[in-house]
């Protein structure tokens, strides 16, 4: 399936709820969702309530986007989460969770996840000392994360850890600010994991 390539933020009127898909501007008064709160199209202000079904994939939907992953891998993590022992809803989050692109978002280190993806894809960041440029890397508990000598000094990166440098850390991350590098101290528990959906929802839907 291809990536979509469309105005994000219709993504977020869409599901109902803020996505945080474009950085900074979801925290201001430019942000479409508090502007325009209902779905999209001619008859986004008439929609009916969703079926059982709807709110199952409406919950899918809002986790995939909320972490910009295709439907296909997705799909993957849910089977990998499955065999995995716990809850199963819990265990897909933490993998999505476990991605190298949310980290670097999740570390204040990209402004989103989707400009996380561009500086992996470019090779900005190693992994135990490492270059990884593949943004759905999975990180263990124990591996460390940071940014490539080379790449700090740059413009870029200078303007990008200053707008987020507020952005609070979870304590699953241990960050060394001064030196930009990061510790993965354990995968998150649920109570540290902040997506809005219900992931119950999504266990229902892929075991229809
Ligand atoms: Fe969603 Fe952010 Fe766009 Fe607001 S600005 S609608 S939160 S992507």
């Amino acid at each position: 399936m291809s990536r979509y390539t469309g105005a994000v933020c219709k993504m977020c009127r869409r599901e109902g709820k803020k996505l945080f898909l474009k950085g900074d501007r979801c925290y201001t008064g430019k942000c479409a969702f508090e502007r325009r709160s209902y779905a999209p199209g001619q008859h986004g202000q008439n929609r009916s309530k969703n079926s059982e079904y709807g709110l199952q994939l409406r919950a899918k939907q809002q986790a995939r986007r909320y972490y910009g992953i295709q439907e296909g891998q997705f799909h993957k993590y849910f089977l990998m989460a499955e065999r995995k022992t716990g809850m199963t809803g819990e265990n897909l989050l933490r993998i999505c969770e476990s991605r190298l692109d949310n980290v670097v978002y999740t570390l204040g280190w990209a402004s989103s996840r989707t400009e996380a993806r561009q500086l992996i894809n470019h090779g900005h960041f190693e992994v135990n000392s490492s270059k990884v440029d593949i943004p759905s890397y999975l990180l263990k508990a124990g591996d460390t994360v940071s940014i490539k000598s080379k790449s700090r000094d740059s413009v870029k990166f200078k303007t990008v850890l200053e707008a987020n440098a507020s952005r609070p850390v979870p304590a699953w991350l241990d960050l060394d600010a001064q030196n930009l590098v990061a510790k993965v101290v354990a995968l998150p528990q649920r109570d540290q994991i902040t997506v809005p959906v219900e992931e119950h929802l999504i266990v229902e839907f892929y075991s229809k």
